[in-house]
């Protein structure tokens, strides 16, 4: 993400719009260039980013735009490109939890400028650490080329142009990223069957929680299955996950966003953000499961969200 902030000439005193709600590593490349990362609050059914948000929030310092594809649903690239392009800014998908995501048809990793994949263990295709760096610009594909590998100017060797960065990736982790992707149609496949499973398991929960949606334009890849409680804070969200925990069920609190985060923490209000990121929570969600599994899950669920 940082070499794509790079490759966009980010400067100190330019501005990023992302949403508030994401994974930090979001925010945290824009600031590694020096900018500033203007938050934008977030669309209730799939707490992706809010495009009426972001065209409150566009000045005359705005570059681009990161939308993420949180997750694993897409953001509603249609109009994050509609406004982008309005404007004269660049867009950088955010698709780390996302591989295999379409909207429209399309998948994503080729709805922008360019778009980052990030390969980290618990994503949906992996090589232990890693990520790359999509476009369909040869020129952008050069340039993130150049600062991939210190700088090195390709055709003149010790011949450093500019200042880059050692984000190569090692030919071991290469050879496992392809074997992985041998395997991403099986892994998208058991995904949205696991997801099934919990739609069906948590189907009698629905005036307690709140279950997954898919936006009509899209196709959403399940990287997490989270479900949202419809009412109460954090404090309830925690009660809840706790007494999952003690059943042996792990779970995670959806991200919390960056607003009220040490390092981007701002008095400003995200009330989307605010409120539903408090009663988001990740099912467990890895291949392994069983059907067994997810109605013991469920059970375990109604057994805290029924108890009077
Ligand atoms: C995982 C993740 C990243 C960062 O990926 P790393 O490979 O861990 O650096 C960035 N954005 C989002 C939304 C993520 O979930």
């Amino acid at each position: 993400m940082h070499l794509a902030m790079v490759a966009m000439d980010l400067k100190p005193g330019d501005e990023v719009i992302i949403p508030t709600v994401t994974y930090i590593a979001t925010a945290n490349a824009v600031r590694y260039c020096g900018a500033t990362p203007v938050l934008v609050d977030v669309c209730a059914d799939t707490m992706n980013i809010d495009p009426a948000d972001i065209e409150r929030k566009i000045t005359s310092n705005t570059r681009g735009i990161i939308p993420v594809h949180l997750y694993g649903h897409p953001a509603d690239m249609t109009a994050v490109n509609r406004i982008a392009h309005k404007h004269g800014l660049w867009v950088v998908e955010d698709a780390a939890e996302a591989h295999g995501a379409e909207v429209n048809g399309q998948k994503v990793g080729t709805l922008g400028t360019c778009a980052t994949f990030s390969f980290f263990g618990n994503k949906i295709i992996t090589t232990g650490e890693g990520g790359m760096v999509t476009t369909d610009d040869d020129a952008l594909a050069a340039k993130l080329r150049l600062f991939r590998g210190q700088g090195m100017d390709p055709k003149r060797r010790y011949w450093f142009p500019v200042i880059g960065y050692n984000y190569r990736m090692t030919n071991i982790q290469a050879a496992i990223g392809l074997a992985q992707m041998e395997g991403i149609e099986k892994a998208l496949a058991d995904r949205e069957r696991l997801a099934k499973w919990y739609d069906e398991a948590l189907s009698e929960l629905r005036d307690q929680i709140i279950l997954p949606v898919q936006a009509s334009w899209a196709k959403q890849v399940y990287w997490m299955y989270n479900v949202f409680l419809r009412d109460g804070d954090a404090n309830r969200r925690d009660h809840v996950m706790h007494h999952l925990d003690e059943d042996g069920i792990e779970t995670r609190p959806v991200f919390y966003p960056m607003h009220i985060l040490p390092p981007y923490l701002q008095d400003s209000s995200y009330p989307v953000a605010d409120l539903w990121s408090q009663r988001g929570i990740n099912l467990p969600t890895h291949l392994d499961l069983t059907r067994d599994d997810v109605d013991r899950i469920a059970r375990s669920l109604a057994g805290i969200l029924c108890k009077k």
